[in-house]
């Protein structure tokens, strides 16, 4: 198994659509033992309803990325648990509902520091926290989307975080490699889960990549937790600073 003896943490846990959730049934499925991420306590009582489906029963942390406390108590129950972690996942955006409907331009201070530091920061935050912890090198995954490079109606801010993601990716990738530690974005085309519901018009968007994709099709969620799992085994050993695209092909087309 790919990920046996391995241990993770996967942050950004909601309910049995999240990202992280599908990418926690393939390391899982593969032998890792795993920490999640969850913000409140009602998305914990969600996730203990759900978590018998993994083989490894997972350790539960609750994480508000935004707050230096929390991250700090996350990682001090993480490290007493566990000796080392070989890999994180960041799953983790917010921003104001009223800066997903109108235009970019209208953004308010709040709405981009808010966005900026949940959706973007909290990567530094966690790899900081992570980097004791990685003693035998690690592997790291930002989830991201191309809105970060393309200017897609109504992901406004999103897209503005999203671009300092992946700047952050290779930043993040550039310094910790000497320690064996792979920092990678993971782009995924667009997936009906809670996050998804805030973006207006979400409907229109799954039609259209659907209609302009090179596979003609959405991808589906197992396809994007697949490729989270190489990003964190050693399949992918020489990969890192990378934006690797689950998306079926949509951004390469040109008309
Ligand atoms: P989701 O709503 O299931 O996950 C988002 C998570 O972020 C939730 O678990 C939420 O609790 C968490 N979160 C929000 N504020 C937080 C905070 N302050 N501290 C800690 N956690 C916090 O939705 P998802 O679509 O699975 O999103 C996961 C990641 O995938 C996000 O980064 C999202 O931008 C990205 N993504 C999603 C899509 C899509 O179409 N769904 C496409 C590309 C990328």
């Amino acid at each position: 198994m790919l990920m046996e003896g391995k241990t993770g943490f996967i942050a950004g846990v909601a309910n049995h659509r999240s990202i992280a959730w599908s990418i926690a049934r393939s390391l899982d499925r593969e032998g890792a033992k795993l920490a999640l991420g969850y913000l409140s306590d009602r998305e914990k009582q969600g996730i203990e309803k759900i978590v018998d489906q993994l083989d490894n029963p997972p350790l539960l942390i609750q994480l508000d990325a935004s707050d230096d406390d929390s991250v700090g108590r996350a990682f001090d129950q993480l490290s007493n648990e566990f000796e080392r972690i070989d890999c994180l996942v960041h799953a983790i955006a917010f921003a104001k509902r009223e800066d997903l409907e109108g235009r970019y331009v209208d953004t308010s201070r709040d709405g981009f520091h808010l966005a900026l530091d949940v959706s973007s920061f909290s990567l530094n935050c966690l790899v900081q926290a992570a980097e004791p912890l990685m003693t035998q090198g690690g592997s790291v995954v930002a989830l991201t989307y191309l809105g970060s490079e393309r200017a897609v109606p109504r992901y406004n801010v999103m897209g503005v975080a999203k671009a300092a993601l992946e700047s952050a990716v290779r930043y993040l990738a550039s310094e910790l490699g000497e320690k064996g530690i792979r920092v990678n974005g993971l782009s995924a085309g667009p997936i009906k889960t809670l996050a998804a519901r805030g973006i207006k018009d979400f409907s229109t968007m799954l039609h259209l990549h659907a209609e302009r994709a090179a596979l003609r099709r959405n991808v589906d969620v197992e396809e994007v937790a697949d490729t989270a799992l190489f990003l964190c085994s050693s399949l992918s050993r020489g990969i890192t600073g990378e934006i690797i695209f689950v998306d079926g092909g949509y951004r390469i087309m040109g008309m």
